[in-house]
């Protein structure tokens, strides 16, 4: 472990964060859990869905969203009972609101409406929209004040002390749902955040884990979308082939964990079985293990502090015979240096990252640009914005879209097409 890539002491560091994140039982009352899902049609919603399906007498479905897939969504909601559908593309509305005729399932449209569905009464909104344009829906979603089950880690990344803000002023609840921060969250436990001496999130090296740099810089977006363990949406996926998704993470348990940013590492672990390690003072190491399968972690965050029984396969280690791990290559794999640097200049930095990533991941996704110039382009991203002084002066959520807008125009200027 002694190699693994870790965040070098920086501006970044506090050790003031509570370490318990969850506070109460879920339904005090228990009855269902009034649900509500953004991003009900994604990798995650999906997954959430089928969880709510397994156990449809504990949950009631409030409101379901989705981007543009009317007709999908439109299925989900009538198969789930929901009271209300959101699209977020108005084009899409005449389509939902004819699906769902005569079902009394309200239809809606557009970001307002997505807004407004996060706001509506629930015990606990699931926030799984992908990328900076789930912002604004999550913070509706921790205004709403019960709890926030967190996929969209683009929140913390981009506004994480804002969001935190948000959370504490309406007293939500947060819990994680990225499976390294599900996993250090229970691993820490009722463990102080002064005897935390390192938190270790685990990557699996994408499908390019031994590629050297000639055949990465020839890889296809079809060969970048087939990851080896885990099902998930085209952003996060090719995030993980770049290893971008394992700095974004660490960004993310920045703001969830009671450490300094020197205290996170990343190591490359091609299982996927143990999520994360918590080393504690006493030289003990916390870990969770369990298939590479999201519907362990949004179980713990629907249920928690209960568990809810899953169809998830059980872990066997005699099958599996080993476990292995090694250090992750900056050199191949440059984007998670880059966002290692980008949480220890903190301010703003984080969210010029992840706008400039989301920008060539698209353009790598359309073959505008290879797979090598998607770490490149954010790197030079990061650089400019520097000098242009784009990194100060963020204390809300405007600024933060502000500057997140700037950097896409930054990227989009940087890259053909
Ligand atoms: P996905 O692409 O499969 O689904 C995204 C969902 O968001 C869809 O329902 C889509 O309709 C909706 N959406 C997209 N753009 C939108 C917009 N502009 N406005 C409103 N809705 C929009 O993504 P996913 O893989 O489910 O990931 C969702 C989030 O969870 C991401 O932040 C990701 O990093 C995080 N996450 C995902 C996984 C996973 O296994 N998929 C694991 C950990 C964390
Ligand atoms: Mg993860």
């Amino acid at each position: 472990m002694a190699e693994a890539v870790s965040v070098s002491n920086g501006a970044a560091d506090r050790k003031d964060r509570p370490g318990d994140l969850a506070r109460a039982a879920l339904s005090a009352s228990g009855g269902p859990v009034r649900i509500s899902i953004l991003g009900a049609t994604g990798s995650i919603g999906k997954s959430t869905l089928d969880l709510v399906g397994h156990h449809p007498e504990k949950f009631d479905v409030v409101a379901l969203t989705a981007q543009c897939n009317a007709r999908r969504l439109a299925e989900l909601a009538i198969t789930h009972r929901a009271k209300i559908a959101v699209i977020g593309e108005e084009a899409h509305y005449d389509e939902l609101k004819s699906l769902l005729s005569g079902t009394g399932i309200r239809a809606a449209a557009g970001a307002a409406a997505i807004e407004a569905a996060a706001l509506e009464p629930a015990d606990c909104v699931m926030a799984a929209i992908v990328g900076a344009a789930g912002l604004r829906p999550t913070f509706a979603a921790a205004r709403q004040g019960s709890r926030v089950a967190l996929a969209n880690k683009e929140c913390l990344v981009c506004a994480g002390d804002i969001f935190l803000r948000e959370v504490e002023q309406h007293g939500a609840e947060l819990l994680p749902v990225d499976s390294e921060h599900s996993a250090a969250f229970q691993s820490i436990g009722q463990t102080p955040g002064r005897s935390i001496e390192k938190i270790i999130l685990t990557a699996s090296g994408g499908p390019f884990r031994t590629f050297d740099k000639e055949r990465l810089s020839r890889v296809t977006p079809e060969e970048a979308l087939k990851h080896p363990n885990w099902s998930m949406g085209a952003k996060v996926t090719i995030d993980s082939a770049t290893l971008m998704n394992k700095g974004l993470e660490l960004i993310e348990a920045f703001h969830l964990f009671p450490v300094g940013a020197h205290q996170l590492e990343a190591i490359v672990h091609p299982q996927s079985v143990v999520h994360c390690l918590v080393m504690l003072e006493d030289g003990s190491v916390m870990a969770q293990l369990s298939q590479p399968d999201m519907r362990t972690p949004i179980a713990l965050a629907l249920a928690w502090p209960e568990r809810l029984a899953t169809p998830v396969s059980r872990l066997d280690l005699v099958t599996l015979g080993s476990l292995s791990f090694e250090a992750p290559d900056l050199d191949r794999f440059p984007a998670l240096g880059t966002a290692i640097e980008a949480l220890r200049r903190g301010g703003a930095a984080p969210a010029v990252l992840n706008a400039a990533n989301e920008i060539a991941v698209t353009a790598f996704l359309e073959r505008r640009i290879g797979f090598l110039e998607i770490a490149s382009t954010v790197a030079s991203c990061l650089e400019k914005a520097e000098a242009g002084g784009l990194f100060n002066g963020v204390d809300t959520l405007d600024d933060v879209l502000a500057v997140d807008g700037e950097a896409r125009n930054m990227a989009r200027m940087m890259l053909p097409g």
